[in-house]
């Protein structure tokens, strides 16, 4: 970790050129750095929270018309003295700003290094720092709201209200290993069962809702995937209502793969369209072709198998289907061009697949949104518009799973009467755990490896 004596610059937003472009400054030495640079005297005796228009001025040259933004500590994102510089949008004139920023003794700041600070000055805790790199890369309303929810803390509460009860509790315990030749009892067994009971039901919670919570921020990855000509080009336009790929009458025209996003009800799909899976061609393109399309099924979380129900195919729909169920793909069955034939000749045709098919015209726009349901059912389970905490950090992740393992431990040692000290080890544990989650217990190193995810100027 850098010295946190310093103070550091960066640009704030992101590369390359836009309306405003803003550089962030933030320690001790801030406003005296700002003030040297801007063409308006006395910045330093001016009040926080207010906004100053003027020049920034190097070698008598004006690099740009600016607005500076005045944070004085305390009362700063990361609890510094902050400096916010509104240039125009252009990447020449916002590496001119910081390098005369740095000519006057600033230096770079870190990855995620005004977050860690806000984490150190205690103006976030880690889960709340963690939260602001989800914010900042949320693409869906779910993945903004998890965010958000944790960032105003709703998380740390959660943990706070653990914590402390299992303080009380584990204080009273550690009295009675002090008074252990006389045999006392101060922590009441019975009202400690239960709570450890409460605490493993919502630990269990947390831990359950992680699944769906990787689904929020990770979004899901999907190969459509079927014969040429099955349509899988016009199921891919129809989804994403534009003509992103080629839709031709040739069988196997899309040979490159495509990768686009699609929202369902607030989870992100990103859909990956392939050429076609044929198992006998001759073509040598093609057969790349089919390659890549079992490679991007294997990395797919789940695979759409589009098939022509125009036409008898329910013998290798059946083959295809063990396919999948062998190399254990999730999948969904859509039986495309019913428009061709009627729905109820296709239905009658596929009567003998065990599995849900998804009848779809993907030229007609037909029963698409039947498509999308089922893709959404097959990933998201439970109540998206809940407002309590959905764990969506695999950090969260793993430590939660260590605070339930050892409240197992803590309830088996009641169960079984062992001796209040070994009970009193787990509770710590336990302890622990909570307390790396919010940052309160932490080492440096995992700071810098958390931190060292963000991007510069966060
Ligand atoms: P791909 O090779 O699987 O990508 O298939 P394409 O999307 O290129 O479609 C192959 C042919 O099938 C084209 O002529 C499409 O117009 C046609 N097609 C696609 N969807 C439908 C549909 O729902 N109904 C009918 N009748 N034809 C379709």
């Amino acid at each position: 970790m850098l010295p946190l004596s310093d103070t550091i610059v960066a640009i704030a937003t992101p590369p390359g050129e836009g309306a405003i472009g803003i550089i962030r400054l933030s320690g001790a030495n801030a406003i005296t750095i700002a003030a040297k640079i801007f063409s308006k005297k006395g910045l330093e005796q001016q009040p926080s929270h207010t906004l100053h228009f003027g020049k920034i001025v190097s070698n008598h040259t004006v690099i740009d018309e600016v607005v500076i933004s005045l944070f004085k500590n305390p009362k700063s994102y990361t609890g510094e003295d902050v400096v916010e510089i509104s240039c125009h949008g252009s990447n020449y004139i916002l590496q001119q700003v910081v390098s005369v920023c740095l000519q006057h003794g600033a230096r770079m700041a870190q990855a995620g290094e005004f977050t860690l600070r806000a984490f150190l000055n205690g103006k976030l805790d880690l889960t709340q720092a963690e939260a602001v790199a989800d914010l900042i890369a949320s693409q869906s309303n779910t993945a903004h709201r998890a965010a958000m929810h944790t960032l105003r803390g709703g998380f740390s509460e959660d943990l706070k209200d653990m914590r402390e009860q299992l303080i009380t509790f584990s204080a009273l315990m550690e009295l009675e290993l002090d008074f252990s030749e006389e045999d006392v009892e101060f922590a009441d067994r019975t009202r400690f069962y239960q709570l450890i009971g409460a605490l493993t039901t919502v630990t269990q919670n947390l831990v359950n809702s992680f699944s769906l919570g990787n689904v929020i921020k990770n979004g899901v990855s999907v190969a459509i995937v079927g014969k040429p000509n099955a349509g899988k080009s016009t199921l891919l336009n129809t989804l994403l209502n534009e003509e992103r790929a080629i839709v031709s009458d040739i069988a196997g025209t899309t040979r490159d793969t495509i990768e686009e996003t699609l929202n369902i009800n607030g989870i992100i799909f990103r859909l990956i369209d392939t050429a076609g899976i044929r198992e006998h061609s001759k073509d040598l393109i093609e057969l790349q072709g089919i390659e890549r399309s079992r490679e991007a099924m294997k990395k797919a979380d789940i695979a759409v198998y589009l098939f022509d129900a125009s036409v008898d195919q329910l013998d290798e729909l059946k083959d295809q289907q063990r396919y999948f169920e062998e190399n254990n793909i999730k999948y969904l069955l859509a039986g495309n061009k019913v428009d061709a034939r009627g729905l109820e000749k296709a239905h009658d045709t596929y009567r003998g697949i065990d599995k849900q098919i998804i009848f779809i015209s993907a030229k007609n726009k037909e029963n698409i949104n039947e498509l999308k349901t089922a893709l959404y059912d097959l990933v998201a389970t439970g109540d998206l518009q809940q407002e309590g905490t959905i764990i969506t950090n695999v950090r969260h992740y793993g430590a939660l799973q260590e605070v339930l393992k050892s409240l197992h431990d803590i309830k088996s040692g009641l169960d079984n009467s062992v001796p209040g000290d070994l009970i009193a080890l787990d509770i710590r544990h336990c302890l622990h755990y909570l307390g790396e989650i919010t940052g309160e217990i932490t080492t440096e190193d995992k700071l810098d490896y958390i931190f060292s995810k963000f991007c510069i100027g966060k």
